[in-house]
């Protein structure tokens, strides 16, 4: 399968000053990776990793203090060749936001307003984006609700009238209202409960499959992306530790963070006391020498105290940075 995202040596820090004191916080560091078309990546790890910084970067949002210190992130548009989007004017980012890539951001339900009816949320949306008469306007989002199976009549409702699901179902059509090539998701079942979780994963799984896109998932929840994503990128303090298809990852997974991951998820049927990740995750400002993980690894060796180590491809799907695989 072809790349449609191709990360290269991205470096993206927080830079801020606190009396005086320079402070780099290292949320995005020196990772390489490729998305490919039609594929659904889950970012997973521990809140404060790096995974939202990442996306936003994706997307060519970095705004101060972000700064981008290295590294490019090309979009592979078919006839129209390679971008950068970190290179690209904000006018131009801006036309290929909404209809070539598309974000769904934590808490999306919360960008609705709550004194516009919803149809009129949509119709504001939309006019900013393409210029489309009031008709044609009316069929695009009739036909959205539709594909979407979500009843015509939430048009005319506040967004306060619908439930949590609703509202998260609605703010979802409207993020994909132009079928955009690439859908970025940040943690988009937060704050619902099972049910709705659920709901809103066969949602996203639905678009997938209907309009054959690509799907950036960010996530803590290692259980939604065993339902939904094709691969998953483990991260750990601003690097991405371990690729791999999601039934490795789970079966087979090779980093010591990432089996600790899986191994405390819960199991129909398995009783067993579960083990967390031990300590915390280090400061992404004050990060240690060496390997980030090894004040929490049980296998920590000296190398590990002094060296970083790279993501190494052990087989042609299944990549790692621990000095346990090194080859
Ligand atoms: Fe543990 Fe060393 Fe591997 Fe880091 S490189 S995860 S400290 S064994």
């Amino acid at each position: 399968m072809d790349s449609v995202i191709s990360v290269k040596n991205l470096k993206s820090y927080y830079v801020s000053s606190i009396f005086g004191k320079k402070i780099t916080v290292k949320a995005v560091n020196d990772v390489t990776f490729d998305i490919l078309s039609d594929e659904i990546v889950g970012i997973a790890g521990e809140s404060g990793c790096g995974k939202t910084t990442l996306l936003n970067v994706l997307l060519g949002i970095v705004e101060p203090p972000l700064r981008v210190f290295d590294g490019e992130v090309l979009y592979s548009l078919g006839k129209n060749g390679d971008i950068d989007i970190l290179r690209l004017d904000e006018e131009k980012k801006l036309q290929l936001r909404w209809q070539v890539v598309s974000y769904i951001p934590q808490g999306s339900m919360n960008i609705l307003n709550p004194i516009r009816k919803i149809k009129k949320i949509f119709f504001d949306f939309a006019k900013s984006k393409k210029n489309l008469n009031k008709k044609e306007f009316e069929l695009l989002l009739d036909q959205r609700l539709e594909d979407l199976k979500l009843p015509l009549r939430v048009k005319d409702s506040y967004s306060h009238q619908l439930s949590g699901g609703m509202r998260q179902r609605v703010a979802i059509a409207l993020a994909t209202i132009f079928k955009p090539k690439i859908v970025v998701a940040d943690e988009p079942t937060t704050a619902l409960d099972v049910v709705m979780q659920r709901d809103i994963i066969d949602l996203l799984g639905e678009i997938h499959e209907n309009e054959k896109n690509t799907m950036v998932l960010v996530s803590h929840d290692l259980s939604i992306h065993s339902n939904m994503s094709d691969r998953i990128f483990i991260m750990y303090a601003g690097k991405i530790v371990e690729i791999g298809e999601t039934e490795e990852i789970f079966e087979e997974p090779l980093h010591p963070y990432t089996k600790f991951l899986i191994s405390s998820l819960p199991r129909i049927g398995d009783k067993s006391l579960k083990e967390s990740v031990p300590g915390k995750p280090p400061s992404l400002s004050d990060l240690p020498e060496g390997c980030s993980f090894r004040e929490r690894c049980p296998y920590a060796m000296d190398i590990c105290e002094r060296e970083i180590p790279d993501l190494e491809w052990k087989t042609s799907d299944h990549a790692v940075a621990c000095f346990l695989h090194r080859g």
